[in-house]
């Protein structure tokens, strides 16, 4: 089977209605760049910037960070590359910056932090734009976005930066920026949230976690984190329509996209890039080659009308093994 799946690496990820879904990936160590692309990746959704911040022993220069980020726009130019701000705190800790909090989860993580540095986010920003010179293919996303204030300051603070560089004699411009919705509020705002940015990007690990008020790492509670929840479904299935009525790119950069079932619901409903893991990324086209756009939509009916996730969960397996 795995050598099947090899032989996939040059074929699109097509329907067998000749429906084409860009598939992309999260990458995060300079090393996932060359499997992501051996791959067949046609873009990075969700490249994790906190990793190399938490392999090191102090906050990296700018000069360090536009190397390391430019090794992931270089190697993938001309396609898309998404860097995501500083998405610290919550279970990502930084030896050298600790945060320590009773719910880190519902605490200073993501956006909120960077927002309150704005030294940490400037040179975060300066070094992503000095690192796309002469490529073009950076987006920008910010994490844990709730309120509106956070997406205007963020912008304000990514200008700034382009007024920065420029002066200084750089021939750099505003990349797209995006948000990530993953904390409930933001679900209910997606459409005026895409009106102030250029791509909506869903966080299905944080968004679950959040929406079933279930910690995402406790063993205790792991069989009621369940991604195929119907109303995690709903609100997977509202953001799509409500960032289209704004003619807004909506992707999907959890784990959720990495499950062949997940990706061809998510497919039906209008998602217009999966990213995942580089791992997953030969089962998801070897499923999505399988199946045609009508059968995703009637699976999607379907699932809409259940009302438990693990039945949802083993009717999507079934469906994808009677489809080989
Ligand atoms: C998510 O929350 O779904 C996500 C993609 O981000 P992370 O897993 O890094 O929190
Ligand atoms: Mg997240």
């Amino acid at each position: 089977i795995a050598a099947g799946l090899e032989t996939l690496h040059d074929l699109p990820a097509q329907t067998t209605d000749g429906y084409r879904m860009p598939l992309w990936v999260n990458t995060g160590l300079t090393s996932d760049v060359e499997r992501s692309l051996e791959r067949g990746a046609e873009g990075i959704g969700l490249y994790r910037t906190e990793i190399p911040f938490m392999t090191r022993d102090f906050f990296p220069s700018e000069q360090e960070q536009m190397h390391i980020y430019r090794r992931q726009l270089e190697a993938f130019a001309p396609r898309p590359v998404t860097m995501r701000t500083l998405d610290i705190g919550g279970d990502k800790a930084l030896p050298y910056f600790p945060i320590s909090e009773e719910n880190p989860f519902l605490g200073w993580r993501g956006i909120r932090v960077t927002l309150d540095h704005p030294e940490i986010f400037l040179v975060q920003v300066r070094a992503m734009l000095r690192a796309a010179l002469g490529y073009g293919n950076l987006r920008i996303m910010l994490p844990m976005v709730t309120c509106m204030h956070e997406i205007e300051e963020a912008i304000e603070q990514i200008d700034r930066a382009v007024r920065e560089l420029q002066e200084e004699g750089l021939d750099v411009e505003r990349p797209p920026i995006g948000i990530m919705v993953e904390v409930p509020a933001a679900v209910y705002l997606t459409r005026r949230f895409a009106r102030k940015v250029d791509f909506i990007s869903v966080g299905s690990n944080d968004l679950t976690q959040y929406l079933l008020a279930v910690d995402r790492n406790n063993p205790r509670v792991a069989d009621l984190y369940a991604p195929y929840h119907p109303a995690v479904l709903k609100v997977l299935q509202f953001i799509a329509q409500e960032a289209r009525k704004e003619h807004k790119t909506v992707s999907i950069c959890g784990e959720m996209a990495a499950d062949p079932g997940g990706a061809l619901l998510l497919m039906a409903m209008g998602y217009d890039v999966l990213s995942m893991n580089s791992n997953n990324l030969p089962k998801v086209k070897s499923a999505i080659r399988g199946c045609s756009l009508a059968k995703a939509n009637s699976l999607l009916q379907r699932v809409m009308r259940m009302d438990d996730a693990e039945a949802i969960h083993q009717y999507l397996r079934t469906s994808l093994k009677k489809m080989g």
